[in-house]
């Protein structure tokens, strides 16, 4: 029993550098020499991933957070692969981080949360477009509206 368990764990996984659900660590994105590094674009989910490589319009990284912040349901950054983030951002390679979580509120106050955080690194951080229906979900929106969104993303600007 406990060993199927490890077993069928074993076979679906977390992608070690990015956080996708993958049966091969690290993913066949994270693999990819052919993909841009100096772009990575972060999701909540994994299925975002998906409905990011659906539009064939993106090239660069990815890096899944695992959810998004929402303090009322006790999901704070240590809950988040944040740290992971900072981690990859390190070696200075990367010099775009689009934020494309859900434009919720929770999607809206990450952006902005990782905004504050990475500026300051010399990162320019981008937030997509709102041709998303608000509180809409990415893997709902069609390929053609993602590809809008992503297109016409901009630079957030903080203060701090
Ligand atoms: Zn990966």
């Amino acid at each position: 029993m406990a060993r199927s368990l490890v077993e069928a764990k074993q076979r679906v996984q977390h992608c070690s550098i990015c956080g996708n659900l993958t049966d091969a660590d690290p993913c066949e994105i994270c693999g990819d020499e052919d993909r841009d590094c100096s772009t990575i674009c972060v999701l909540g989910d994994s299925s975002d991933v998906v409905a990011m490589e659906k539009t064939r319009e993106y090239h660069g990284r990815y890096h899944v957070l695992g959810g998004v912040l929402s303090p009322m349901d006790g999901i704070g950054p240590e809950e988040l692969r944040i740290g992971e983030l900072l981690e990859r951002l390190r070696d200075g390679k990367v010099r775009e981080v689009i934020v494309a979580t859900d434009p919720t509120v929770e999607g809206e106050a990450t952006a902005l949360y990782l905004a504050r955080l990475l500026n300051p690194l010399g990162i320019k951080v981008t937030r997509i477009a709102r041709g998303l229906p608000e509180g809409g979900d990415l893997d709902y929106a069609d390929d053609a509206t993602l590809v809008r969104a992503l297109e016409g993303r901009r630079v957030m600007e903080t203060d701090s």
